[in-house]
C-alpha cells in the first residue's frame, strides 16, 4: 500500500531522516511513537511528499510517487491528513468546510457534495452542527469536523498527527472514538500519537521513531511491555 525505502530528507545542513524503511499494508493501523525533534512529522509529510524527499523512494500502490510526471495533487487527494490543529477555515460552516474540496477540486454538484457531508458529520456524530462555524464548536468537535473533512476525498490511507494533543483531556475521547470507528472500517492509518491505550488497543504496529530513524518497531503490546532499545526504554519511562 504504502513504502518508503530509504527515505533521507535534509533542512539545509540538518538532516532530519536518515533512511526510513516502512511498509505499510492495505488496513493496517501503524502508530508512530518517540521523542520531540526526531522526525515523526516530517516522516508523515513525506508519505505525500508534502516535504519533497532528499533520497530515497516512497511508493503508494506500486506507484513511484518519485518519478517525474507524477501528479502529486492527484496523489495527495487520495491521502487525508489531519494536523494537531485543526486547521478549518473559520469562516465558513461545518458543511461547507466539508463541501469545499470536493466541490473545487472534483466539480462535485453541490448537493451530491452536501449529502456526503452530512453522512460523514453524521458518522463523527455532529448530525446537528452542519451549520455551525469553528468558532462555535470545542476543539474535540472541531477535529471531528477536520476528520470528516480529510474523509470526503475517499482516501485510501489517513495520516494524524498529534491530532489530539491540542485537546482538554475530556474532549480527547471522542475524537479517538472516530479514530477508533475508522480503524474497525479498514482504513490505512498512520497516527503519531502519545495516547499509549489507543496504540495498544488499535495499533496493529508500533514503530519508534528516534534520531531520523525507526529505532524499534513490533506489536504494539511487544514493544510497550518488552522494548528491546534503552532508548524506547528510556522514552517510554517518560511517557508511560
Ligand atoms: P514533535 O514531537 O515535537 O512534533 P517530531 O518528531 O514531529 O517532533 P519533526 O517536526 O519531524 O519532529 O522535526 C524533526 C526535526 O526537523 C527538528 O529538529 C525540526 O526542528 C526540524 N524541522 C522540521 N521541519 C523543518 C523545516 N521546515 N525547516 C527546518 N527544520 C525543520
Ligand atoms: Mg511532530
Amino acid at each position: 500500500m504504502i513504502e518508503l525505502r530509504g527515505v533521507r530528507k535534509s533542512f539545509g545542513g540538518l538532516e532530519v531522516l536518515k533512511g526510513v524503511d516502512l511498509t505499510v499494508t492495505r488496513g493496517e493501523v501503524v502508530v508512530i511513537i518517540g521523542p520531540s525533534g526526531g522526525g515523526k512529522s516530517t516522516l508523515l509529510r513525506c508519505v505525500n511528499l508534502l516535504e519533497p524527499i532528499t533520497a530515497g523512494k516512497v511508493f503508494l500502490e506500486g506507484r513511484d510517487l518519485t518519478e517525474p510526471g507524477v501528479d502529486l495533487n492527484e496523489v495527495r487527494r487520495q491521502i487525508g491528513m489531519v494536523f494537531q490543529q485543526f486547521n478549518l477555515f473559520p469562516h465558513l460552516t461545518a458543511l461547507d468546510n466539508l463541501t469545499l474540496a470536493p466541490r473545487r477540486l472534483l466539480r462535485t454538484p453541490r448537493t451530491e457534495a452536501e449529502q456526503a457531508a452530512r453522512e460523514l458529520l453524521d458518522r463523527v456524530g455532529l448530525a446537528d452542527k452542519a451549520g455551525s462555524h469553528p468558532g462555535q464548536l470545542s476543539g474535540g468537535q472541531q477535529q471531528r469536523v477536520a476528520i470528516a473533512r480529510a474523509l470526503m476525498m475517499a482516501p485510501h490511507v489517513m495520516l494524524f498527527d498529534e491530532v489530539t494533543s491540542a485537546l482538554d483531556p475530556e474532549l480527547v475521547s471522542e475524537v479517538l472514538d472516530v479514530m477508533r470507528d475508522l480503524a474497525r472500517s479498514g482504513m490505512t492509518m498512520l497516527c503519531v500519537t502519545h495516547e499509549m491505550g489507543f496504540a495498544r488497543e488499535l495499533g496493529d504496529r508500533l514503530v519508534f521513531v528516534d534520531g531520523g530513524v525507526i529505532a524499534e518497531q513490533g506489536r504494539p503490546a511487544d514493544v510497550l511491555d518488552e522494548p528491546s532499545g534503552e532508548r524506547t526504554r528510556q522514552f517510554l519511562r517518560k511517557v508511560l
